[in-house]
């Protein structure tokens, strides 16, 4: 993803149009197959480059509940400065730094699009908000219907719910014995 500087420096502070249309696998993203398309404008001005624009990934994915595979496509809009430097010494020591410059003539802007890709990917995927899951006996989607498996197929995201009240109960058991049940009886057969 190289940038030709030496073009933006004859039009300094004028815009120039950049339309990039990469595969995953350039970013070293093997695990998941999509595509990125990049359109952005940038332009040079007082030893920077400026590019904004909009990022729009488009990738095959997995529900984490049922598994499904999914189509997900995320838009993101960027904007970011890249700074010149005359000499190595100028260089930013760690490579975090060295990425937002350039040297020469060319701007390298794959480690900063895989660095911003990385950073959009959803941290988790469902196929729709109240995906059901799987069954964690059988396996059936229970989107698709319930099974006859002998579990509670609550929705997964009540389960921290579901064990408070889980052990509430079993409290109010324990205690129940020697106080209230008796009492309760008593009332009922009155
Ligand atoms: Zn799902
Ligand atoms: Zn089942």
């Amino acid at each position: 993803m190289l940038i030709d500087v030496g073009e933006l420096k004859k039009d300094k502070g004028i815009f120039k149009n950049y339309n990039f249309v990469l595969p995953f696998s350039y970013f070293g993203f093997e695990d998941k197959k999509g595509l990125a398309s990049l359109n952005f404008e940038g332009v040079y001005s007082k030893g920077k480059v400026l590019i904004k624009g909009k990022c729009h990934l488009s990738y095959e994915g997995v529900c984490d509940r049922c598994l499904k595979s999914i189509q997900v496509k995320i838009e993101e809009d960027f904007s970011q400065e890249f700074n010149e430097i005359f000499n190595t010494k100028q260089a930013g020591s760690d490579v975090e730094e060295r990425y937002l410059q350039f040297n020469g003539k060319e701007l390298d802007l794959k480690e900063y699009f895989r660095q911003f890709i990385v950073a959009i990917f959803p941290l988790k995927l469902l196929c729709f908000p109240d995906c059901k899951g799987l069954c964690q006996i059988c396996g059936k989607p229970l989107n698709e219907g319930t099974c006859n498996c002998k579990v509670n197929h609550f929705d997964q995201r009540w389960s921290v719910l579901k064990k408070i009240k889980d052990s509430c109960s079993l409290g109010k058991d324990r205690g129940g014995v020697k106080n209230g049940s008796t009492k309760e009886k008593d009332i009922q057969n009155t």
